[in-house]
């Protein structure tokens, strides 16, 4: 298992709990969204309704989940977790909606991946806090219609441009979710730190930081690796010395990127001449999920200028030769 993924593994799930802000003011970075939802929480506080549907998007391991739970904290109700492949039919969205409480946040991760049937039973909920059900067979079938309490929808999904139409015009508030940088993972990583109670100073948890690839959930997984390096190795404080130590052996380098990613990259230098390359030619080469490539390996190879997207495919950049010390001039030959 690649270390870096950024999907989340089992292994984390726990410790992933423990180290989820709780309110607004101790999430970290992401202002806009903020911004935006402190507005809206406030208001819907002061009014004493529930919250309008929200949609976060972005790459994994930015803080959907964490958010949503915010939202639940802050307004004070409970939050219900589903996703959309965990949900197959109609009839079990309606349950879950009908068990609802009366301002309740429902969490659907991965929302783009509703079947249709599902998505559908949303839109009268989302919008007229109902739902229409079908009653009897045949000639003496009638749909009534059924009230929900006022709930409150978060959907987050990484692919917003995968989303209905329909789907997406039902969300009041959408947010798309940025990279983290290094800064601001640093400040994530001394307070996760602290949680876990790891002894860590200024630079370490900047060399850290530097390595994690804009994200949060990384970040925090590097820490709990490193530590075991400085507990073993050191006296089990975390220094830079430790974290380069550690990650040079976790084999992530200086950007961040591991052998999959560089692999990629290389993929696209000695297969493909640097590009461009389709999508699905890139997934074949390398042996990956085209979506994999597009939702986890790509956003951060993009931000980082290592590779571009053209019309007719992908490009590997100078930036990427000179990252991976490749001189183009040869590679082209
Ligand atoms: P997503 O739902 O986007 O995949 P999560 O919300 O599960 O990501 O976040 C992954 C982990 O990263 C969480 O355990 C949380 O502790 C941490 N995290 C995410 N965003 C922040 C943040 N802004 N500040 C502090 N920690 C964060």
């Amino acid at each position: 298992r690649r270390i870096i993924t950024t999907e989340n593994l089992e292994e984390d799930i726990k410790i992933e709990n423990n180290l989820r802000p709780q309110l607004l003011t101790d999430y970290i970075g992401q202002e806009k969204a903020k911004e935006t939802l402190k507005i809206y929480i406030e208001a819907a506080k002061e009014r004493g309704e529930s919250l309008d549907h929200v949609l976060f998007y972005g790459p994994p391991g930015l803080g959907k989940t964490t958010l949503a739970g915010i939202i639940a904290n802050e307004m004070d109700v409970n939050m219900k977790i589903t996703s959309g492949p965990a949900i197959e039919k109609p009839g079990e969205m309606a349950a879950i909606l009908n068990n609802l409480q009366e301002g309740d946040v429902l969490f659907v991760d991965e929302i783009h991946r509703l079947n249709r049937q599902v998505e559908e039973v949303l839109y009268p909920a989302m919008e007229d806090y109902a739902i229409d059900i079908m009653i009897g067979k045949g000639a003496t079938a009638r749909s009534i219609r059924l009230d929900l309490p006022k709930f409150t929808l978060v959907g987050a999904t990484t692919r917003a441009g995968m989303l209905t139409a329909p789907l997406r015009d039902r969300f009041g508030v959408v947010n798309r979710l940025e990279f983290y940088t290094v800064d601001e993972l640093k400040t994530i990583i001394l307070r996760s730190a602290q949680v876990l109670d790891v002894g860590i100073d200024e630079k370490g948890a900047y060399a850290l930081a530097r390595r994690s690839r804009g994200t949060p959930r990384l970040a925090n997984r590097l820490l709990k690796r490193v530590r075991d390096f400085a507990q073993v190795k050191y006296d089990g404080y975390i220094t830079e010395e430790v974290a380069n130590y550690a990650l040079d052996l976790l084999d992530v380098d200086k950007e961040g990127l591991d052998q999959t990613d560089r692999g990629l990259l290389l993929t696209v230098i000695d297969k493909f001449q640097g590009g461009p390359v389709g999508l699905d030619t890139l997934a074949a080469a390398v042996g990956e999920d085209a979506g994999t490539i597009e939702d986890v390996y790509e956003p951060y190879l993009l931000k980082n200028g290592f590779i571009q997207r053209t019309p007719r495919g992908r490009v590997v950049t100078e930036a990427a030769y000179r990252h991976l010390g490749i001189s183009r001039e040869n590679n082209e030959k």
